[in-house]
């Protein structure tokens, strides 16, 4: 049988120089994984003296760290080289393709990332760490909510990074790649190649690192993960939508790893920060937008910067198709401003909604079903049947892919019981004035 790979094996040493220095010897260096058979590691040194040495005093260090590396209960046994039984296999040579995984965006560039009091903090801190990776912060964190920049930012470092040194091996992927990987390289028992493929990285980047909630055997593995690079000082770059102990369910370990280095927050941006960004997205696009209609529009989104975008690509388009180009009257046709009315939006409902049940989007999205959750749900759903002109079936599958019956059903449901329960009533009335009654302009 194949003992470990040589990166696992090289992982095993450094776990074991770093933890039990006082144990360590320069000839470390020369020991080689030699089988792995019924739970024990098997492991060569060039004498019989070293090997006296090992079996006297690193056995269970080496026995750690092997644990650690594999996340398997191992043993760990010692021979010497020159011993006649000694097997002589060898550690498998590794036969990896170098994979391209990063789909950076050339537009997500320090460049192109306006400053603000929002973001500066964040910010610096990137720049910090694309100017010296693994050494000004690490892990670095950065948490906000969806569309304020995380994913821009992140980018932006590895760009930077690749550009003072290219050959540098930068890993960036999301959550959800990693726990895929994981799963599919246990199913496969190719977990030295998933080792591999993650510990080997002088910059890891995690994107959306919450979805590691709920996920014990991904967190495990990532906590593994994260200890190797860490300790090799290589850097760990997370970011998420909330800051890690608030991350449902993340082990206790893995919330202290993440706040020992430095954690930032992605505040939602001023009206002057974003009235920065639309200009800057504007000249982007090569777009001549009027002051005026630049304020229109900061004023009424306020929320997400990716909806700025948006706002401006609607834009674009109504402007090439009508007289006035890019004018007032097509900028309150784009951000929905009717007679002095705004329409609203689902995201706008989740918003409120969450807000006031004290729940995430995620939650009122999610399969949950427990009634904290079930009629704040139905109350989206009713909400958008009033306020918006979206179909059954469009607001089922913004809820969590449900079907236009449960919608119905919601709507009636929520309906009747506001007709009989007077607080009910008052608290979906305060609901939908708040949707409507919110000046676009104004915020
Ligand atoms: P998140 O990952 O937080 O959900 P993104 O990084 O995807 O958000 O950002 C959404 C959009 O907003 C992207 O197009 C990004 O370029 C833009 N954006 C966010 N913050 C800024 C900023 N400060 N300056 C310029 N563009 C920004
Ligand atoms: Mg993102």
């Amino acid at each position: 049988m194949a003992a470990v790979t040589a990166s696992t094996w090289r992982d095993i040493v450094s776990y074991v120089r770093l933890n039990y220095p006082d144990l360590s010897r320069g000839w470390f260096s020369q020991l080689s994984p030699r089988t792995l058979a019924s739970g024990t590691l098997t492991v060569a040194a060039g004498n019989a003296s070293q090997v006296s040495y090992l079996r006297r005093h690193c056995q269970r260090p080496f026995a750690v760290a092997a644990q650690a590396a594999t996340g398997r209960l191992l043993t760990v046994d010692f021979e010497s080289s020159a011993d006649p039984q000694a097997s002589g296999e060898r550690i498998p040579s590794l036969s990896f393709e170098e994979e391209n995984e990063l789909a950076l965006n050339g537009d997500y560039v320090f460049d192109n990332f306006v400053v603000g009091p929002c973001n500066r903090l964040a910010h610096a801190a990137a720049v910090a760490v694309s100017e010296a990776p693994g050494r000004a912060y690490n892990p670095f964190f950065i948490h906000g909510s969806v569309g304020l920049g995380k994913t821009h930012l992140l980018q932006a470092v590895c760009q930077q990074v690749l550009e003072v040194a290219p050959a540098s091996r930068i890993k960036f992927i999301s959550c959800e790649t990693f726990t895929n990987h994981f799963l599919e390289a246990v199913e496969k028992g190719a977990m030295n190649q998933f080792r591999y493929r993650y510990r080997n990285a002088d910059v890891l980047v995690i994107d959306d690192i919450q979805f590691l909630a709920e996920r014990e055997r991904s967190q495990e593995e990532f906590f593994h993960t994260f200890n190797t690079l860490h300790q090799s000082h290589r850097q760990i770059i997370l970011s998420a939508d909330c800051p890690p102990p608030e991350i449902p369910s993340l082990e206790e370990r893995l919330v202290s790893r993440f706040n020992s280095g430095l954690v930032t927050l992605l505040e939602r941006p001023c009206l002057e920060t974003r009235m920065a960004i639309i200009r800057k997205k504007a000249k982007m696009r090569c777009l001549d937008v009027p002051e005026e209609v630049v304020r229109l529009i900061a004023g009424a989104i306020d929320s997400n910067i990716r909806e700025l975008q948006g706002a401006l690509a609607k834009l674009e388009l109504l402007a090439a198709t009508r007289a006035g180009g890019i004018d007032l009257a097509a900028a309150e046709q784009v951000i929905g401003v009717d007679n002095g009315r705004r329409r609203v939006s689902i995201p706008e409902i989740l918003e409120l909604v969450g807000q006031r049940y004290n729940l995430r989007q995620a939650d009122l999205q999610g399969k949950r079903r427990t009634k904290s959750v079930t009629r704040p749900r139905q109350i989206c759903m009713y909400l958008a049947r009033h306020l918006t002109d979206m179909s059954l079936g469009e607001i089922g599958g913004y809820l969590g892919g449900r079907d236009h019956t449960t919608v119905l059903h919601a709507e009636r449901l929520i309906g009747e019981r506001g007709t009989e329960d007077p607080a009910l009533r008052r608290e979906l009335q305060e609901l939908k004035d708040q949707l409507l009654n919110r000046p676009a302009h104004a915020r």
